[in-house]
Protein backbone atom coordinates (compact mmCIF):
# COMPACT_ATOMS: atom_id res chain seq x y z
CA UNK A 1 0.00 0.00 0.00
CA UNK A 2 1.25 3.51 -1.01
CA UNK A 3 0.75 6.64 1.06
CA UNK A 4 1.67 9.87 0.41
CA UNK A 5 3.28 12.20 3.15
CA UNK A 6 4.57 16.31 2.68
CA UNK A 7 7.86 16.57 4.25
CA UNK A 8 7.34 20.37 3.98
CA UNK A 9 3.59 20.58 6.11
CA UNK A 10 3.45 17.42 7.63
CA UNK A 11 0.07 16.62 5.95
CA UNK A 12 -0.27 12.76 5.69
CA UNK A 13 -4.01 12.65 5.15
CA UNK A 14 -5.11 15.04 2.41
CA UNK A 15 -3.94 15.13 -1.69
CA UNK A 16 -4.70 15.89 -4.67
CA UNK A 17 -3.81 12.90 -6.81
CA UNK A 18 -3.91 12.95 -10.78
CA UNK A 19 -4.02 9.64 -11.85
CA UNK A 20 -5.33 7.35 -14.82
CA UNK A 21 -6.45 3.69 -14.24
CA UNK A 22 -7.25 0.87 -16.47
CA UNK A 23 -10.29 -0.68 -15.48
CA UNK A 24 -12.62 -4.16 -15.74
CA UNK A 25 -16.21 -3.75 -15.22
CA UNK A 26 -19.53 -5.26 -15.23
CA UNK A 27 -21.74 -2.91 -17.46
CA UNK A 28 -25.27 -3.84 -16.95
CA UNK A 29 -28.07 -2.03 -19.37
CA UNK A 30 -31.38 -2.14 -18.86
CA UNK A 31 -33.79 -2.53 -22.17
CA UNK A 32 -34.78 1.33 -21.17
CA UNK A 33 -30.80 2.23 -22.32
CA UNK A 34 -29.95 3.01 -18.69
CA UNK A 35 -26.21 1.23 -17.45
CA UNK A 36 -25.21 0.13 -14.20
CA UNK A 37 -21.71 -0.29 -13.61
CA UNK A 38 -21.02 -3.17 -11.20
CA UNK A 39 -17.98 -5.17 -9.93
CA UNK A 40 -15.59 -2.62 -11.32
CA UNK A 41 -11.83 -3.59 -10.23
CA UNK A 42 -8.79 -1.89 -10.97
CA UNK A 43 -6.44 -3.53 -13.20
CA UNK A 44 -3.87 -0.97 -13.32
CA UNK A 45 -3.34 2.65 -11.86
CA UNK A 46 -1.05 5.39 -12.96
CA UNK A 47 -0.06 8.07 -10.75
CA UNK A 48 0.52 10.87 -12.81
CA UNK A 49 1.25 14.14 -10.09
CA UNK A 50 0.42 13.96 -6.40
CA UNK A 51 -0.14 17.78 -4.93
CA UNK A 52 -0.89 18.88 -1.08
CA UNK A 53 -3.45 19.73 -0.84
CA UNK A 54 -2.31 22.75 1.65
CA UNK A 55 0.89 23.55 0.04
CA UNK A 56 -0.68 23.88 -3.04
CA UNK A 57 1.58 21.96 -4.92
CA UNK A 58 4.17 18.29 -4.86
CA UNK A 59 7.55 19.65 -4.56
CA UNK A 60 7.68 18.04 -1.42
CA UNK A 61 5.79 14.99 -1.44
CA UNK A 62 7.38 11.80 0.22
CA UNK A 63 5.79 8.35 -1.34
CA UNK A 64 5.54 5.88 1.95
CA UNK A 65 5.27 2.11 1.27
CA UNK A 66 3.39 1.18 3.99
CA UNK A 67 2.88 -2.40 5.21
CA UNK A 68 -0.16 -4.29 4.09
CA UNK A 69 -3.22 -3.90 6.79
CA UNK A 70 -2.56 -7.61 8.64
CA UNK A 71 -5.93 -8.64 8.38
CA UNK A 72 -5.28 -10.35 5.37
CA UNK A 73 -8.49 -11.32 3.92
CA UNK A 74 -8.41 -12.94 0.47
CA UNK A 75 -10.66 -11.63 -1.66
CA UNK A 76 -11.40 -12.70 -5.23
ZN1 LIG B 1 2.24 20.33 2.34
Amino acid sequence: MTRYRCAACGNLTRFDVTSTATTRAFYHFTLGGELEIEDEEVIDRTVHEVRCRWCGHGRSIEVIEAPEPSSSSSSS
